[in-house]
C-alpha cells in the first residue's frame, strides 16, 4: 500500500462542533495507525460565511484535542485559479461543457420537472453544435460549466458501508464552474485531493451523496479516485440529530468547562467506533494501536454529555496528583482568574488535588465542589442541615471537640479519629452522631471524602474556626 495520506477538510464557516472533531479524530487515527500524514485543508471558498476567526477556532480545537496536522494547512481559496483551469481541461477534452442556460428558467422548469419525480438537469446544452456555442459566446452570453455524466453505474467499495452501486441516470450533469467562474465544492475537493496526494477520504454520513460525482470527475481527470470512508451521524440520547440542546457546541466550550483533551479524544474514538471488545478507558496509543476503518459502525452513533463527564472524572482521577495540580492551575488561569479562588500555598494545593480528584468530573470542580479547602463554608446544605444540625446538645458537643482539637499537638488522621470516637462513646453516641454534622460544619456538603484524612489536610485553625462557625449557627436556629 502507498503511504497514507488522509485529510480533514473544514469550511470555516462556523466552530469546530463535535462531529468535525470526530471526523478529525479518525482521521487522525487512521494516518496514525498506517504512519501516515494527517493533513488540514480549510475550505474556504464560502467568502461571505468563512472567517479567520473561525479557523483559528477550528486550530485551537485541533489542538486542544492533540490532533497535530503533519504538513502546512492547504487553503482552498488562493487554489482557485487551479481548479478552473481543471475545469478547462475537461471541458477541452469533451467531459464537460458550457450550460447558457438563464438559472431563472432553470429553477421554474426545476419546479415542474420535481412534481414528475425527476431531480436532474435535463440536458439543454448537453449536445449544442459548435456554432451554437460560438454565437452564444459572441452574444456575451454567461455561462457555467457542467459535468458530463454518462450512462453507466459507478461502483466503490466503502471501508464503513461496504459496497455501493449508483446508476448515473440519477446523477446530475453537475455544475464545476458557476456563471460568475468560481469553481464548485464538487470540483475543488476532487482537485486537492488529487494533489494533496490523498489515498483515503474519511468524512460524515452527509457527503456520501457527493461520491459518485467526485468518482466521476477522478476518472475524467485520468486518476484513480481514493478510497472512501464515510462516517456514521451522531444524533443526541433523543436519537434526534445532534444540536446545541444536545451539547454539540464548539470543542473548546469543553475545554472552559475543564474537560481534559484526552478525555474528549477517548470519548469521540467511541463514537461509532469501538476496539471490539469492552474497553471504554483508554490511551491514546492503544487507541492507535486498535483502530480501524472496517470496525466503525454504519448505524448512527449517540452522543452523551454525561457520559463524557463520567469519563472526564476517571481520567482526573487517575491523573498523577502533580500533573493534574498543574492543569488545574493552567485552567484557572485561562478560565476561572476572575471567579476562582487563589491558590497561594503549593503544598497544601497538591494535598488538595489529592483528595479532591476521586471527586471530580472536571477541571472547574474543583473550585465549586472543592472550594471548603480554601473556603469557610458560605452555606450549609438544606437537607443536611435538617437530618445532622438538629441533635439537641451539638453546639455543647462541638465546643467540646474544639477545645480537646486546640489542645493536641499533633493534628492527624489517627489522633482525631481516636478523639472522635472516645467522645462519641463517652457521650452515649454512635461515631457518626458526631462525624456527620462535623462534615457539614467544615464542608458544608453532606458528603466528602473520609472525615479524618479531609481534617487532617484542613489543618488545626481552619477545623477549629468552622466548628466555631458552626456552633453559633446552630445555636441561632433555635
Ligand atoms: N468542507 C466539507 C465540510 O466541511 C468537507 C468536504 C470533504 O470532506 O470532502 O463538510
Amino acid at each position: 500500500m502507498t503511504s497514507v495520506r488522509v485529510r480533514f477538510a473544514p469550511s470555516p464557516t462556523g466552530r469546530l462542533h463535535v462531529g468535525g472533531a470526530r471526523t478529525a479524530l479518525f482521521n487522525y487515527l487512521f494516518a496514525r495507525r498506517h504512519q501516515g500524514k494527517f493533513l488540514l485543508r480549510i475550505e474556504d471558498t464560502d467568502r461571505q460565511r468563512s472567517s479567520d476567526e473561525n479557523i483559528e477556532v477550528i486550530l485551537q480545537g485541533l489542538k486542544y484535542l492533540g490532533l497535530e496536522w503533519d504538513e502546512e494547512p492547504i487553503y482552498q481559496y488562493p487554489r482557485r485559479q487551479i481548479h478552473q483551469q481543471a475545469a478547462v481541461k475537461l471541458l477541452n477534452k469533451g467531459e464537460a461543457y458550457r450550460c447558457f442556460c438563464a438559472p431563472d428558467d432553470l429553477a421554474k422548469e426545476r419546479k415542474e420537472l420535481e412534481k414528475q419525480g425527476i431531480f436532474v438537469y435535463p440536458g439543454h446544452c448537453r449536445n449544442l453544435s459548435e456554432s451554437e456555442i460560438a454565437s452564444s459566446l459572441a452574444r456575451g452570453m454567461e455561462y457555467a460549466v457542467r459535468f458530463k455524466v454518462e450512462q453507466g453505474v459507478v461502483n466503490y467499495h466503502d471501508a464503513v458501508h461496504g459496497g455501493i452501486s449508483v446508476d448515473c441516470g440519477e446523477i446530475d450533469d453537475f455544475i464545476i464552474l458557476r456563471r460568475d467562474g468560481s469553481p464548485t465544492y464538487q470540483l475543488s475537493v476532487v482537485i486537492d485531493d488529487i494533489d494533496m496526494g490523498i489515498t483515503h477520504v474519511i468524512r460524515g454520513d452527509d457527503h456520501i451523496s457527493n461520491t459518485p460525482k467526485q468518482i466521476l470527475l477522478h476518472q475524467a481527470l485520468g486518476y484513480n479516485h481514493p478510497e472512501f470512508a464515510h462516517i456514521p451521524l451522531i444524533l443526541g440520547t433523543d436519537k434526534k440529530r445532534l444540536s446545541k440542546r444536545h451539547g454539540a457546541v464548539s470543542v473548546l466550550e469543553y475545554q472552559a468547562e475543564g474537560i481534559l483533551g484526552e478525555a474528549l479524544f477517548n470519548y469521540l474514538a467511541l463514537l461509532g467506533w469501538s476496539p471490539g471488545d469492552d474497553r471504554e478507558v483508554m490511551t491514546r496509543d492503544e487507541i492507535i494501536e486498535a483502530f480501524s476503518l472496517q470496525d466503525i459502525t454504519p448505524k448512527s452513533a449517540v452522543f452523551d454529555a454525561e457520559k463524557l463527564r463520567w469519563m472526564n472524572g476517571s481520567y482526573i482521577s487517575a491523573m498523577e496528583t502533580e500533573k493534574l495540580a498543574d492543569k488545574i492551575l493552567r485552567w484557572r488561569e485561562e478560565y476561572g482568574a476572575d471567579t476562582c479562588f487563589s491558590i497561594p500555598d503549593r503544598d497544601y494545593f497538591l494535598k488538595t488535588v489529592d483528595m479532591a480528584k476521586a471527586r471530580m468530573w472536571k477541571l472547574s470542580d474543583f473550585f465549586i465542589l472543592h472550594r471548603y479547602y480554601y473556603e469557610d463554608p458560605a452555606e450549609y446544605d438544606e437537607k443536611g442541615v435538617k437530618k445532622h444540625f438538629a441533635g439537641e446538645n451539638l453546639p455543647a458537643y462541638l465546643y467540646a471537640l474544639r477545645d480537646e482539637f486546640e489542645s493536641i499537638d499533633t493534628f492527624n488522621a489517627v489522633s482525631l479519629e481516636d478523639i472522635i470516637r472516645r467522645r462519641a462513646d463517652e457521650w452515649g453516641l454512635t461515631a457518626a452522631k458526631l462525624i456527620h454534622p462535623l462534615r457539614l460544619a467544615v464542608t458544608g456538603f453532606a458528603v466528602s471524602p473520609g472525615i479524618f484524612e479531609l481534617l487532617e489536610v484542613l489543618g488545626k485553625d481552619r477545623v477549629i474556626h468552622r466548628l466555631e462557625k458552626a456552633a453559633e449557627y446552630i445555636k441561632g436556629m433555635r
